[in-house]
């Protein structure tokens, strides 16, 4: 099979050859002609004469005013002097030579016949003719050859008429045979054997051929199907990139949400399935012709739309109709029970721009990382603002500071208010660059946000602070976790775990968690929540105030912390309203024994603001900057 793969050549080589072989035969059935002819031109030449002599001494002989056979039937001497002179004309290769007469009845008789004694005919004696071509002869009053080919031999038959006053009186009829010549003929026929058995053999093959790349398309066809969801697989997308026009499509990347969730709660099989259903409604809701689909992960398709150029909305059509036609879908789980699956989608409206299909697929992805962030089940389209940002780090840069353990914390100060004396400290993500340089979250969150990258960026940082923790026990260190970390498992049972074998551990540890959308509608959070919050650990609600904040949230979960968002903060002294809320949460947080702590104090003015507003812990460039805890002086 795999041999056959450049297969076009080779059918059009052999079809070629075929060709060829055939106008090659043709050729050799001409040329075999063309000797034939040649030899009777040959061989006939010679005859002519003699019988053209022969014909002249029968016309010197008679005399022209009486008619030529009368002549001949009467006079013995004539009919004795031309039979010997027809007697003299058969040799080996002239079988006979006789002279006819046509009687009154248009029938032809023989007058004389050249032929050894035994075989001789009858005067008078009738004689067939077995070729209308011999009447012709009485017409155009012109010698006649009749050619007959035989396999060994060529026979010819040679008619001279004899005429008197300008009409044919006398036929004289001569029979000879050329023998083919042996060797050019044994050659010509083995040629030709030659050339048709291998064009024989050459058909057979291309045949067989055809065939072949036939059932190798067909496997190969079948090798670009994704089994599961019936769409193309990656195997295609490696294949076909190179060959993908980027003027004639846009690009959108589908994720489905929350996926591992599905396949965790109901099971691979049931998460199969839907990965299934996807595939069909992602193929029902595309343009058969025009559009391409693929799986090019697990639970994740790309979509190749056909566009024209300034026409971008039917193709962004296709793309919305794939996305709201999902989100109708009931997933039937089992007879009783169906769910909801949604899908975060980013498109790349203008892959022309790129150079490669690759490039103008992760721009895509770029969107799609972007939908995930704004809280999944959403399309969003790729602009530059999303990327223009140089000193985001890529996500594999991302993922070479993981192998290459350079993912490390900042430490940062919380101080109580009253005394200014340090009580925590805040663990920061940091990432060192290849160049020595320092990256912040916001070069490294939202590019990895919504992947598994940022999982294994929590429990990094989680086992930085372990670490811390054990070999300090003075220190007590916050870190932030993802709300996708709180129903992670192994995060989970890490923390468990560390509670149980360390005693006074979880009391030292806080952990800070931005409240959003998708915390307060996950039941599962809470849940862990609560289980964290036994196991010892003390939460914080991070960036209060930013737009999601829940009071009814902060209770259910019982928090022990909340702290402002750093944005309110830096607004306290010049904006109103910054000034009301932070006011508010804190006087909540008083009633509801909250802890307050305010972020982002970066001033005197400030520190003393929050001071007078009562705020417990306080947090800001104002009491120091991020840095290695080696470097704090504790
Ligand atoms: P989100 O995309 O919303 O960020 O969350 P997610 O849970 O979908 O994200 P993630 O990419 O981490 O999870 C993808 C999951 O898809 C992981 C794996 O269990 C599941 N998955 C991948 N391939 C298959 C498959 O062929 N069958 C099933 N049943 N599950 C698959
Ligand atoms: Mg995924
Ligand atoms: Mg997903």
């Amino acid at each position: 099979m795999i041999t056959l793969k450049n297969s076009f050549y080779l059918i059009l080589f052999s079809f070629l050859s075929s060709v060829f072989l055939i106008f090659l035969l043709l050729g050799i059935i001409k040329l075999e002609d063309k000797i034939q002819s040649e030899m009777i031109e040959i061989s006939t030449a010679d005859v002519k004469s003699i019988v053209q002599n022969s014909a002249d001494l029968i016309q010197n002989t008679l005399s022209i005013d009486e008619n030529f056979p009368k002549q001949i039937l009467k006079n013995h001497a004539y009919h004795k002097k031309i039979e010997t002179n027809l007697e003299t004309l058969v040799t080996q290769n002239i079988k006979y030579a006789y002279l006819l007469y046509k009687d009154k009845r248009g029938v032809f008789r023989f007058l004389v016949d050249g032929a050894k004694k035994s075989n001789k005919a009858f005067v008078n004696q009738k004689f067939d003719i077995d070729n209308e071509k011999w009447i012709d002869v009485y017409k155009t009053k012109k010698p006649l050859i009749i050619e007959n080919k035989f396999l060994k031999q060529i026979s010819i038959t040679y008619l001279v008429p004899i005429l008197n006053k300008d009409k044919v009186q006398l036929l004289l009829v001569i029979d000879f045979s050329i023998k083919k010549v042996k060797e050019i003929n044994k050659i010509i026929t083995w040629i030709k054997s030659a050339l048709i058995a291998t064009l024989f053999i050459l058909i057979l093959f291309l045949l067989v051929l055809l065939i072949q790349s036939k059932r190798y398309n067909i496997v190969k066809k079948t090798a670009y199907i994704d089994k599961l969801t019936n769409v193309y697989n990656r195997n295609y997308l490696q294949e076909y990139e190179s060959f993908i026009n980027l003027d004639d499509y846009i690009i959108a990347a589908i994720d489905i949400d929350y996926f591992k969730l599905v396949n965790d709660t109901y099971g691979h099989d049931v998460g199969d399935k839907i990965l299934k259903n996807i595939g069909r409604i992602i193929l029902n809701s595309t343009r058969k012709k025009d559009d391409i689909v693929i799986r090019y992960g697990g639970e994740e398709f790309l979509i190749l739309a056909k566009t024209k150029r300034n026409d971008s909305y039917t193709a962004i059509n296709v793309i919305e109709r794939v996305f709201t036609n999902i989100q109708k879908e009931k997933f039937q789980i089992n007879e009783n029970e169906d769910i909801d699956i949604t899908v975060s989608v980013g498109v790349n409206l203008e892959p022309h721009k790129s150079k490669t299909f690759s490039k103008a697929f992760k721009l895509a992805d770029i969107a799609l990382y972007t939908a995930k962030n704004k809280g999944r089940n959403n399309i969003q389209i790729y602009n530059e603002n999303i990327s223009n940002d140089s000193n985001k780090l890529s996500i594999n840069e991302i993922k070479e500071a993981l192998e290459e353990k350079r993912v490390i914390c900042h430490y940062q100060k919380i101080v109580d208010t009253k005394t200014q004396n340090t009580v925590k400290y805040e663990a920061l993500l940091r990432i060192v660059k290849k160049d020595g340089t320092i990256a912040y979250p916001n070069e490294i969150l939202s590019v990895i946000n919504g992947t598994f990258i940022l999982r294994n960026i929590s429990k990094r940082v989680l086992n930085i602070c372990f670490e811390k923790l054990i070999s300090n026990k003075n220190i007590l260190i916050n870190i932030n976790l993802n709300p996708q970390d709180i129903v992670n498992d192994t995060i989970l049972s890490m923390l468990e775990d560390m509670s149980i074998k360390y005693d006074d551990f979880a009391n030292r540890l806080g952990i800070e968690i931005t409240e959003n959308e998708d915390l307060t509608n996950n039941k599962e959070a809470k849940i862990n929540l609560l289980r964290l919050k036994k196991w010892g650990y003390k939460i914080y609600i991070d960036d209060f105030g930013s737009g999601y904040s829940n009071f009814t949230y902060l209770a259910q979960i019982k928090t022990d912390f909340i702290k402002i968002d750093g944005d309110l903060i830096e607004k306290i002294l010049t904006d109103k309203i910054s000034f009301m809320l932070v006011k508010s949460i804190i006087g909540f947080a008083k009633d509801a024994g909250i802890k307050v702590i305010a972020e982002y104090v970066s001033s005197e003015e400030i520190y003393f603001k929050l001071k007078e507003l009562d705020v417990d812990y306080l947090q800001g460039f104002y009491f120091g900057k991020p840095c290695e805890l080696e470097e704090q002086e504790i």
